[in-house]
């Protein structure tokens, strides 16, 4: 198996949009594909009809793309696939590994019934490989259409799991399930079997809520002559109260988070930490230093804890990694959307607007917040922080704001050092703390009590627009606050 190419899949069931635990499991097996020169191949599982719904495949291909887990052939759908699957079950009848079933829904019931007084895990009872041929024959001509059942053989088997080590199940602990319905299509397990094996699929990595399907996959493999891959079996990510991470109780899909500022590389980063580790200090890393250090003896078998506040640590983390000019690019349009600016405004003002993603980008934790924290650079109509107006804006720093503005406006160049050296020589003149100047003008400017710092701030702003807003709220706060 190992001189074998690395071929691995992911496959999603179109029931819901991409979840965390699926997106978990897509970035593993890209890792595994991408560390071992291999393939990473999607598979759609839309079989189940009740609950596949085919407008959820795109929303789940557009998340796998934002994660930046691109496939390398093309896209498997179960439901063109039917006829396939009937034929192997066919096959493994026709072999002696399966049998027809004729027992009715009730019959079925009343045994598992029994079992459930007696205390005993319910296990077919292998009623119908007992009938005679001839009874089978009879029923099959008079149009009666059995389910399909694989012949569990008197074997327990194991297997070395990539993840958990090995693994072991009796014979007796698995029954004789149904590889096919009574309308001739394939339950999930035998397609499964037969998709991975015509995909050449090598590993199969997924989470260890499915080693029992494995043990029943396995047999099915084994029935069909067929090499069985090997497996990894995660384990689930739950939520911090330990549940296992679920959509019914509130829990996001990936979709959610990328909009709301959440940086993709952000999520692979943190995802791949669930479940295995570089077993180093170190927890950031980009998607291709992942791609380098993938080694499968690093899985952790031990569940993971899915926390949102960790998640947006990575994110902040993440942001600050990235350049002025990347991050510019995904601002600008959000800046547009928010209506704090236009498109056409930007694009003849770009070094400035990457001049104020470089001022707060170590502040911003998600991309969003480049909006929230920012539009004042872009939108002077902007309302003052509640609290910060009632404690800053003072009829005396009305006066002040007045006076500074008039000494900013007398400066040749609006930089750093210069607004500086205005703001100290009005506080000297005036003899107060410097801060009786710096806090009030910050929310004069941008109506916020807290953001860069100010000298970069106002040069970023620059002089006009700078003199003008400490003016305005000079005049609001002699009409607003020293008049009433
Ligand atoms: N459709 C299955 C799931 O979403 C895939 C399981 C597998 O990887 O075989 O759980």
């Amino acid at each position: 198996m190992t001189d074998k190419q690395v071929r691995v899949r992911i496959a999603p069931s179109p029931s819901g949009y991409l979840h965390v635990g699926t997106a978990r499991t897509a970035i593993f097996n890209y890792l595994y594909a991408r560390h071992n020169n291999g393939k990473f191949l999607i598979r759609i599982e839309d079989t189940d009809v009740s609950r596949s719904d085919s407008s959820l495949v795109e929303p789940i291909l557009d998340a796998l793309r934002w994660l930046g887990l691109e496939w390398d052939e093309e896209i498997v759908y179960q439901s063109r696939r039917l006829d396939i699957y009937k034929k192997y079950a066919q096959k493994l009848v026709e072999a002696g590994a399966a049998y027809h079933c004729f027992c009715t829904r009730e019959e079925l019931e009343a045994e598992r019934e029994k079992a459930r007084g007696e205390k005993k895990a319910p296990m077919y009872s292998r009623r119908c490989l007992r009938m005679s041929p001839e009874e089978k024959k009879k029923r099959l001509a008079a149009g009666e259409q059995p389910t399909v059942r694989l012949k569990i053989p008197e074997r327990d088997l194991s297997f070395d799991d990539m993840v958990v080590g090995r693994v072991s199940r009796s014979s007796n602990d698995i029954e004789d399930f149904i590889v096919a319905r009574s309308d001739g299509s394939a339950t999930y397990n035998l397609a499964v079997v037969v998709d991975d094996h015509e995909m050449g699929i090598s590993h199969v990595i997924r989470g260890n809520d499915h080693i029992t399907n494995s043990f029943k996959q396995i047999h099915i493999y084994e029935a069909l002559g067929w090499e069985v891959p090997r497996f990894g079996h995660t384990p689930l990510i739950l939520r911090p109260d330990k549940k296992k991470v679920s959509k019914r109780l509130g829990d996001k899909d990936v979709g959610e988070y990328q909009g709301e500022g959440l940086l993709p590389q952000a999520m692979f980063n943190y995802l791949c930490m669930l479940g295995w580790s570089p077993k180093t200090e170190r927890e950031i890393y980009s998607p291709q230093e992942l791609v380098d250090l993938f080694v499968e003896e690093n899985f952790n078998a031990s569940n993971a804890v899915f926390n949102e506040d960790k998640l947006i640590a990575f994110n902040k983390e993440h942001i600050a990694l990235m350049s002025d000019h990347d991050l510019a690019v995904m601002v600008a349009p959000l800046l547009v959307e928010a209506g704090h600016t236009t498109k056409y405004w930007l694009e003849t003002r770009w070094e400035y607007l990457r001049e104020v993603v470089g001022l707060l980008k170590s502040r911003v934790r998600r991309v969003s917040d480049f909006v929230s924290l920012g539009g004042y650079f872009f939108d002077g109509d902007f309302t003052y922080d509640e609290e910060a107006r009632i404690k800053q804006f003072t009829p005396e720093a009305g006066e002040l704001l007045g006076e500074l503005a008039d000494a900013f406006e007398q400066l040749e160049k609006f930089d750093h050092d210069n607004i500086a050296e205005a703001l100290s020589g009005l506080a000297e003149k005036r003899e107060i703390k410097k801060a009786k100047l710096i806090h009030p003008t910050r929310l004069a400017v941008s109506g916020m009590s807290v953001g860069p710092g100010l000298y970069d701030l106002l040069a970023a702003l620059g002089q006009l627009l700078v003199v003008e807003r400490m003016r305005k709220a000079a005049d609001y706060i002699k009409r607003e606050i020293t008049t009433s």
